[in-house]
């Protein structure tokens, strides 16, 4: 269970200095500062993301991984899903030394370009895999997409990362069907919203119940006029473990690709589902997510050629963080490293692990959205 069975695999990194300078400004938590909120750090910060890339140096994996080089989106790539005015307007606060974009989301300044240069890796790392340069890939960018609407700016995320790369995969590489699973903590509901009426992606989200955005997520979302059927939503309650996750991937998300049989799948990948995250409460550890990326890596076997891209999103522990990204970066490569998550044993021990009844019964909810899937 805690070692890797693939054979060795070709895995692309995608990663950049540059995506760390995006600064959140002065904040407390999520809330910019003033009286009475004493003036603090932003949680979507640098840190977590940078000691996640540090671990898979220090551990010996990144040696092993293909560099896959960052470009900038392309105006016309954004454009091929957000809005002109969108795009104008984080420009705008970019060069103007910052503001927020939309809802919850600090634009600083430079932000513009690197949020291109974060929507064209995730981009790169479709092209690498698609060309064959690499069996899947994982794309550590910043900031994060899976929340931004076409018109505006949400919950740190300035462009649909998953969403321009997907549109990518489909209208520029010519693929039939792609699908996105999503399993942040929060609900994926911008790639939601970009393939809301549009059959050729198949979007699954698990995440916790009402957690944010808390007016969106439900099972009954499910897309609409030829897109109907092709949204999933598994909202599990707050407290759900392994178990939960784990019951969730093989009685909803596996057999859903299996039906779907989607030629490219992106797994818009936050950690903060982990347990110890501040903006979650869920449990999942770093054998949770070893696990899930086994499943998702079976599942990408049967049905499109092992073809795997992961975009990294939210996560906000930075002590936890990088353990749960190793262990997933191994399981895509099949390369164990030496490396032992010393937080994995408290974090197994804690009660509700296992799948409760409570949260059966919303794993059961989502099982009858199977139907809708021709
Ligand atoms: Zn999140």
């Amino acid at each position: 269970m805690t070692s890797a069975t693939n054979k060795s695999l070709k895995t692309g990194f995608m990663y950049h200095e540059i995506y760390m300078w995006h600064n959140t400004g002065n904040y407390a938590g999520i809330m910019p500062y003033g009286n009475p909120v004493q003036p603090g750090e932003h949680v979507e910060n640098p840190e977590t993301k940078r000691r996640f890339r540090n671990l898979l140096e220090v551990s010996g994996l990144l040696a092993k991984l293909e560099s896959i080089q960052a470009r900038p989106a392309t105006e016309a790539e954004i454009l091929r899903h957000h809005t002109r005015e969108h795009l104008d307007n984080i420009k705008a606060l970019s060069a103007a030394h910052g503001g927020d974009g939309g809802i919850f989301s600090p634009v600083g300044r430079g932000t513009y370009d690197i949020a291109l240069l974060s929507a064209g890796g995730v981009i790169s790392a479709v092209d690498a895999v698609l060309n064959g340069e690499v069996d899947n890939a994982y794309a550590l960018v910043r900031p994060p997409g899976h929340h931004a609407l076409a018109d505006m700016a949400m919950g740190f995320c300035m462009f649909a990362n998953a969403v321009l790369a997907g549109l990518h995969a489909l209208e520029v590489r010519a693929l039939k069907r792609i699908a996105t699973v999503d399993w942040d903590v929060h609900h994926g509901n911008g790639t939601q919203a970009g393939f809301w009426e549009d059959p050729r992606a198949l979007t699954i989200s698990i995440h916790q119940d009402r957690c944010f955005p808390a007016d969106s997520g439900f099972t009954t979302e499910i897309g609409t006029g030829a897109g109907e059927g092709y949204n999933m939503n598994i909202p599990l309650p707050p407290g759900s473990g392994v178990g939960a996750y784990e019951a969730a991937f093989d009685r909803v998300v596996i057999p859903a690709l299996q039906a779907y049989k989607p030629e490219l799948i992106i797994v818009p990948s936050g950690f903060d589902a982990g347990a110890h995250d501040p903006m979650g409460r869920m449990q999942m550890h770093s054998e949770g997510y070893r696990n899930l990326t086994r499943k998702i890596m079976k599942v990408a076997d049967e049905v499109c050629d092992g073809r795997v891209v992961m975009c990294h999103e939210g996560g906000y522990n930075p002590a936890t963080v990088p353990f749960y990204g190793l262990a997933v970066l191994e399981e895509l490569s099949g390369i164990k490293t030496d490396v032992t998550d010393p937080f994995l044993e408290i974090m197994a021990a804690l009660g509700g692990q296992d799948l409760q009844p409570h949260q059966d019964e919303a794993i059961r909810a989502a099982e009858a959205l199977l139907a809708n899937l021709k």
